[in-house]
């Protein structure tokens, strides 16, 4: 007779509360479906953006923490190059589309987002970035518009969505625009708690309905301009506000600044970055370790700079040039994006399935097909 999936269950569930019965601090049982979600998105970030961080970075890496790790391929609906919002699109609806595009089709259709997916399965969810938080990335989560350049109305979209934390720049894009809008009231009545100047201790926000942090009145600070720890301290706050009364919660958190880095071909820029988005990655893996219950998948929307590890250069005597090995020198081939292959990096209950090589719209499948969220 075949045992079923209850007994087995129920011989493996013996087997742990058994095992662990004398063992005070028992460890959560894990699931292959995770409670919570957690997505994090280095843009800009290629291998080499990544790799940086073993020659650069003074403490260890986070990267090194996670064992299953895969490749995406980045192409939009209408280039081989993709642009943020055609790969944060893809990411938060499964679906391709332009660059340019937010949260719409090549016939600028709307398409259900992973904010309104998590919303309707009763999932709370938290934007962070430290760009403007109507920048492309984070607003593919939420909004839906035919161009990223309509920040202002990005922001109207985000003060009415299903959001429940965000924190991030762009205060201008409240305030501003062709209509002088003033969204800090539509904030209010949607229930959001706004702080424009820093980051709440958990405590005092903890009953709060839903809070907003808009920090910057475009982007945040460069990590080389001072903006200290605000990556991982928001990513910190708005999971612990969205983890509370054991409800689930999916959480998107960007290191915006990498592809500005990229952008600018100064690779001081760039690591600074990417070390601080290590930073913030420990400490999700800090706290996913502890809950047991949290997927927390780590990618990029694609490469910018055309970014290389490369040896410094030197002229010999006789004025032939050559590489020193010994001394990386980095250098760029472009100030745009690249279309090189994107790693993924996934810890938690079903990051096994984030293995291989595959589509960037195939993380948002895996997302619902793990979690059994429905769209
Ligand atoms: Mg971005
Ligand atoms: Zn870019």
């Amino acid at each position: 007779m075949a045992m079923t999936k209850f007994s087995l269950n129920y011989i493996l569930l013996s087997t742990f509360l058994f095992t662990n019965c004398n063992n005070t601090a028992v460890l959560k049982v894990s699931s292959s479906s995770p409670k919570n979600v957690i997505f994090l998105i280095s843009d800009g970030a290629g291998l080499s953006q990544i790799s940086s961080a073993y020659y650069f970075k003074d403490s260890s890496v986070h990267y090194s923490r996670f064992k299953h790790i895969g490749l995406i391929q980045t192409h939009s609906s209408d280039s081989d190059i993709t642009d943020s919002a055609a790969c944060g699109t893809a990411f938060a609806t499964g679906k391709k589309t332009y660059n340019g595009a937010i949260g719409v089709l090549d016939d600028f259709t709307r398409v259900e987002n992973l904010v309104e997916i998590a919303s309707a399965n009763g999932v709370k969810s938290g934007i962070v970035s430290t760009s403007s938080i109507t920048h492309a990335t984070p607003a593919s989560f939420y909004a839906h518009v035919v161009s990223r350049n309509q920040e202002n109305e990005i922001a109207k979209q985000l003060s009415e969505s299903d959001v429940d934390f965000f924190a991030g720049g762009g205060i201008d894009f409240f305030i501003q625009g062709a209509e002088r809008q003033n969204l800090f009231h539509i904030l209010g009545s949607k229930g959001f708690t706004l702080n424009t100047k820093e980051l709440d201790a958990f405590k005092t926000i903890k009953n709060k309905n839903k809070l907003a942090y808009l920090l910057a009145d475009k982007s945040m600070p460069k990590m080389l301009d001072g903006r200290g720890d605000f990556l991982k301290n928001a990513t910190l706050l708005g999971i612990e506000f969205l983890n509370q009364k054991d409800q689930p919660f999916f959480m998107m958190s960007e290191g915006s600044q990498v592809d500005w880095g990229g952008h600018a071909n100064d690779a001081e820029y760039l690591i600074s970055e990417l070390i601080d988005f290590d930073e913030t990655i420990g400490a999700v893996l800090d706290f996913a370790e502890k809950d047991g219950e949290t997927l927390v998948i780590v990618t990029s929307d694609h490469e910018t700079g055309g970014f290389t590890l490369s040896g410094k250069k030197y002229t010999d005597v006789n004025g032939n040039i050559h590489n020193d090995y010994r001394t990386i020198d980095p250098s760029f081939s472009t100030g745009g994006h690249s279309a090189t292959l994107i790693p993924v990096f996934a810890y938690g209950p079903g990051s096994e399935e984030f293995k291989g090589i595959y589509d960037n719209t195939d993380i948002f499948y895996k997302i619902l097909k793990i979690t059994n969220w429905k769209n």
